[in-house]
This record gives structure tokens, C-alpha cells and sequence, in this order.
């Protein structure tokens, strides 16, 4: 199988192909075909699988479509455990958006000044990658609207939720439209992985 394949738009292609990937891996050769479909998700996949660009990739594909509305807040939100990991999924997104040039990602994570950050988010964007608690303040202080928002992503959710950010995570899912694709990533789907997806996520494909 190659990405070919998959019904990605040719200019996201153009960058897997510059990203030197020849085929996909498992995760993306299973996720990819049922996030286009626009269904919600969950899925079992450990650091190192290829799991960044088996959401990434389809979530870009969805940005060649029209936004619903012509806001400036987010249309896909990637919500995160930690900084460097928010910072590593923005350099994966710059990789594969390299060519849509209309495609603007901000990264909002704690630890680092807010006026730059607020800079960003005053002006129009796509792609918002988060850690839980930063974006909650953001949300508090009325900087972020979600009004076209089309997907959110919880990578890493149980590192997410061993962090104590469930209540921060349904909060955040709660400030966005219920219309939207949710998916989640996470190591391992016990527990209270499995009741926060029961939660925020409708007739997961698995
Ligand atoms: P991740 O599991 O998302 O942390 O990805 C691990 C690494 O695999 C990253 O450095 C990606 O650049 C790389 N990668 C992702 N997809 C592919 C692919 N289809 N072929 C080769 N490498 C890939």
C-alpha cells in the first residue's frame, strides 16, 4: 500500500513525499481512511508508530475545504500532555503543510511568555496545538473562539489523564461545537481512557 492510495489532497502528498516516507504505517494505513470518512476515533498507538501523521494528515486534508464560517479562532484543535510535545506536533505540522501555504499553526503551552502567543492568536489561524492548562486560561480570558472548530485530537490521553487534566480536557471538549470529529490517541485504552472517550466521543471507530 502506498499513500497514494489514500485520497490525500496531492499537495499533502507532495510533503510526505519530501518528508522521505514511502509507505504508511500501520496506524496511518488504518486511521487515515476512517478519519476522512469524518468519523470519530480511538486509537491504541505508542510514540514512534507514525501516529502524529495518521491524524495529522487527514486533519490538514479537511482544511482544503471551506471553513464553516469565516472566524479567526481554530478549526482543528491538538490537545497534548506536555510542552515538548505540543512543540514537536507544531514542527510536524510546519512538515506537512509545507506546501498549503493558507494553512497558519499556532502553539499555545505553558511555561513561555503570553504576549507573543496572544499576538498569535489575535490573528487568523488553523491549527491550534495546546497543552490543557495553558489553553484553559486562554479560553477564561475569552482569547480563543471556537465557533469553527471541525476536529479535536487528544494525543497521548492517558499520559493526559495521569496528569490530572481530565477535568481541564472535558472542559475544553465542552467549550467546543458538539458537530465536531473527535479523536483520540492514547498508549494504552483502559479505564478511564476508555470513559473519557465514552464522554466526549460519538460511535468511535476503534
Ligand atoms: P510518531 O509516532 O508520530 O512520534 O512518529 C515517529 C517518527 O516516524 C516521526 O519522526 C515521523 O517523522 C516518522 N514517520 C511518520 N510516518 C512515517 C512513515 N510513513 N514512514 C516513515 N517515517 C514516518
Amino acid at each position: 500500500m502506498t499513500f497514494d492510495t489514500l485520497n490525500l489532497h496531492p499537495k499533502i502528498l507532495q510533503a510526505v513525499v519530501k518528508a522521505g516516507y514511502s509507505k504508511p504505517t500501520k496506524i496511518q494505513l488504518d486511521a487515515i481512511p476512517e478519519i476522512l470518512k469524518g468519523s470519530d476515533l480511538r486509537a491504541s498507538a505508542q510514540t514512534g508508530t507514525g501516529k502524529t501523521a495518521a491524524f495529522l494528515l487527514p486533519a490538514l486534508n479537511r482544511l482544503m475545504n471551506p471553513p464553516i464560517n469565516a472566524s479567526k479562532g481554530p478549526r482543528i484543535l491538538v490537545l497534548v500532555p506536555t510542552r515538548e510535545l505540543a512543540m514537536q506536533i507544531a514542527t510536524q505540522t510546519e512538515k506537512y503543510s509545507k506546501y498549503l501555504s493558507q494553512v497558519k499553526t499556532v502553539c499555545v503551552v505553558g511555561g513561555v511568555p503570553y504576549p507573543a502567543q496572544v499576538r498569535k492568536l489575535s490573528r487568523p489561524y488553523d491549527v491550534l496545538i495546546a497543552t490543557p492548562g495553558r489553553l484553559i486560561d486562554y479560553i477564561d480570558r475569552g482569547k480563543i473562539d471556537f465557533s469553527r472548530l471541525e476536529m479535536l485530537v487528544l494525543d497521548e490521553a492517558d499520559r493526559m489523564l495521569d496528569m490530572g487534566f481530565v477535568d481541564p480536557v472535558k472542559k475544553i471538549a465542552s467549550c467546543t461545537p458538539s458537530s465536531r470529529q473527535t479523536l483520540l490517541f492514547s498508549a494504552t485504552l483502559q479505564g478511564i481512557v476508555i470513559k473519557l472517550s465514552e464522554a466526549l466521543l460519538k460511535i468511535p471507530v476503534k
